[in-house]
């Protein structure tokens, strides 16, 4: 569908994915013309991008047709996913994403687009700084003298060089956000590159009351858990503020994973026990966002306890887990209803 004069033009990399699929709705909702692009469609629900391309962002030639005739990109496509999956894919994970991140940097300068945002991760802090349950908050400027997440982290880094290259020598309009765990209905849940959000909620909704659920680690290391809608309100909003230096987008509500767990098994309704599993990589210790910065940038923060968005985010999980037969009782609120499934007294 080809975008009116009047509509603003977006294009969203990595449109069939967790947060890209979540943004695209969201821009939608504010009036843009969308082109999504990924190598793969959403896999829960269809795309309302008005143009959606199904290719490999690792060629230049296809980041060049993806970024054709809009004024703003946002680059969301890459290679990743839990801990599991990005500590044992260290060579061809990086490679796909300096690939994906070099073509699109250069297809946007060539192709001449308005605004430019990356999106980074917390994996881009130094370790050193992380090795403590009651971490300091990360501030944007602890990222270097580096030391990052192997991989991952290193290559985010670089890409964030990189954009700031462009910007300098080319001129190019870029935002840089730094995202911290973000989670909610429509990820991934299954197969290895699950977060550990949805992680929790898959192995809690398969559990049977009173069993016990794997948890990696002692459970004791801490995290910053961010609802998807405020992570993508967030990015529009980074894109409209015209800063240029790398933003963290996250909560600042820390908790450990046993915490994470807890809070999960009480909105489900199901006491568990904790198997922990200190054979499986738990990533660093301790990591917080200082969002001193994204609140003067920005004036605005996420707002979404944990509770509340794992409150949605725990039954979309459930009933995606039912229909395959895999959930046990009882169904969470909101799903009652419709599940079909015998609820306890
Ligand atoms: P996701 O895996 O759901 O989405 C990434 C998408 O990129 C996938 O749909 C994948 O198919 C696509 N992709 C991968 N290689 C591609 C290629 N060669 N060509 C075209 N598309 C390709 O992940 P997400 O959680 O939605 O993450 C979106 C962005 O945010 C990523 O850049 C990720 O590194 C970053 N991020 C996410 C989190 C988080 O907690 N989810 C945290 C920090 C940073």
């Amino acid at each position: 569908m080809l975008a009116k004069k009047s509509e603003k033009r977006a294009t969203v990399t990595g449109a069939g994915g967790f947060i890209g699929h979540h943004l695209v709705k969201h821009l939608k909702n504010q009036g843009f013309w969308v082109r999504g692009v990924d190598i793969k469609k959403p896999e829960f629900e269809p795309s309302p991008a008005d143009e959606f391309i199904v290719a490999d962002l690792r060629e230049l030639a296809v980041c060049r047709r993806a970024v054709k005739g809009v004024e703003d990109v946002y680059q969301l496509a890459a290679d990743m996913g839990g801990i599991g999956y990005i500590t044992s894919n260290f060579a061809s994970l990086t490679r796909n994403n300096i690939l994906i991140n070099a073509n699109m940097l250069e297809a946007a300068h060539q192709e001449e687009v308005g605004r430019y945002l990356f999106t980074s991760s917390a994996c881009i802090y130094p370790s050193f700084l992380q090795s403590d349950e009651n971490v300091a908050p990360l501030k944007e400027k602890d990222a270097i003298p580096a030391d990052p997440e192997r991989g991952y982290g290193w290559e985010k880094l670089f890409a964030e060089q990189l954009v700031q290259y462009y910007r300098v020598d080319y001129g190019l309009d870029a935002r840089i956000g730094r995202f911290h765990n973000i989670y909610g209905p429509l990820g991934t849940y299954d197969g290895g590159r699950e977060k550990a959000p949805a992680a929790i909620c898959r192995k809690v909704a398969e559990a049977q009351l009173g069993s016990e659920i794997r948890v990696w680690g002692d459970g004791e290391q801490t995290r910053t858990f961010c609802y998807v809608d405020d992570c993508v309100e967030g990015l529009t909003r980074l894109m409209d503020s015209g800063f240029t230096e790398p933003v963290n987008l996250g909560t600042d509500e820390l908790v450990s994973v046993n915490q994470l767990v807890d809070v999960v098994c009480e909105i489900a309704g199901k006491p568990l026990k904790k198997q922990h599993d200190t054979s499986k990589p738990q990533g660093v210790r301790g990591r917080n966002s200082d969002n001193s910065l994204l609140r003067r940038i920005l004036g605005w923060e996420p707002k979404t306890s944990l509770r509340e968005g794992l409150s949605v985010t725990y039954p979309w999980i459930w009933q995606q887990l039912n229909q395959q037969g895999r959930a046990q009782p009882p169904a969470p609120l909101g799903v009652r209803q419709e599940s079909g499934v015998r609820v306890r007294a």
